[in-house]
């Protein structure tokens, strides 16, 4: 059976600026961000660390109120953040809930009855092989386990969009690959709006239609880039087109990367 694909849903940032308050003053972590998410895409956001990519993502979540512009939802059933579908790095599970549950806890949300919950969430977690982990609590599993969990909860809401801040980010080299081929399997089958943070340049090609690369902070999008390669792409052994994109992209930051660092 084909799943059927996510409802349509475009973001659009206008002028997107967002300021904290702390003890030291102002701090602004996006000036003008303007951006597009087309409907299906997966979008990788990369740029240096404190950039305010994570700012960017929970404004879009309709976590943080934007100190300036706006964001438009357009295709979500109530023209706001769709609710669910956010994974982050680490500790994105409950520690007192059972796996099962974990993952079922995305369903909650939406009123869906406990058995239904149930057995949706079973069947994503056979589907990625954790179904003998199903009574196990999120401490018994590695790091790479819980984060498949935390991807579970948002894919079996079925959600519209997915807003991941570095969710492979904590991960070794190795798990980090095998996750993100599970990952796009599971997108392609209904391919929802991703919005996914990384700092890792190779990750964000090997896994996107489209990278929008930022500057240090205040944020603002240095970048905005079609990648063409045909998936499955391999993150071991990058294509020569994957490597001058890959060159591109850190020609970009590097500069900003030093700034942020104080390296001359
Ligand atoms: P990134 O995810 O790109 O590393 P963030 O969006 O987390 O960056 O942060 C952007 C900037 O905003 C950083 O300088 C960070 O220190 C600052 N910042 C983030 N959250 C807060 C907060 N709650 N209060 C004050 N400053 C914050
Ligand atoms: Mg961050």
């Amino acid at each position: 059976m084909v799943a059927p694909a996510a409802a349509a849903l475009t973001v659009r940032c206008h002028d997107l600026s967002c300021r904290y308050a702390s003890a030291r003053g102002v701090v602004e972590a996006l000036r003008d961000v303007t951006l597009t998410l087309a409907p299906h895409q997966f979008v990788s956001l990369v740029g240096p660390s404190g950039c305010g990519k994570s700012t960017l993502l929970r404004a879009v979540a309709g976590l943080l109120a934007p100190s300036g512009g706006n964001i438009v939802f357009d295709g979500a059933p109530d023209g706001r953040s769709p609710r669910g579908g956010l994974v982050v790095q680490e500790n994105g599970t409950f520690p007192w809930m059972t796996v099962r549950d974990n993952v079922a806890f995305g369903l909650e949300l939406a009123g869906i009855s406990r058995s239904e919950r149930e057995a949706k969430a079973d069947a994503y977690l056979a589907r990625v092989g954790l179904d003998a982990f199903t009574a196990h609590f999120p401490h018994e599993l590695s790091v790479g386990m819980r984060q498949r969990v935390a991807i579970g909860r948002a894919i079996v809401a079925d959600a519209q969009l997915l807003l991941m801040d570095e969710p492979f980010g904590a991960l070794d080299a190795q798990t980090r690959w095998v996750l993100q081929g599970e990952l796009l399997r599971i997108w392609e089958e209904r391919r929802p709006l991703v919005l996914f943070v990384t700092h890792d340049i190779q990750e964000a090609i090997t896994l996107s239609d489209r990278i929008v690369v930022m500057s240090g902070r205040p944020g603002r999008i240095l970048d905005d880039i079609s990648v063409p390669m045909p998936r499955p792409r391999a993150p071991r052994v990058l294509p020569p087109a994957a490597l001058a994109l890959q060159d591109h992209i850190w020609h970009l930051l590097e500069g900003e990367v030093r700034r942020g660092l104080a390296v001359r």
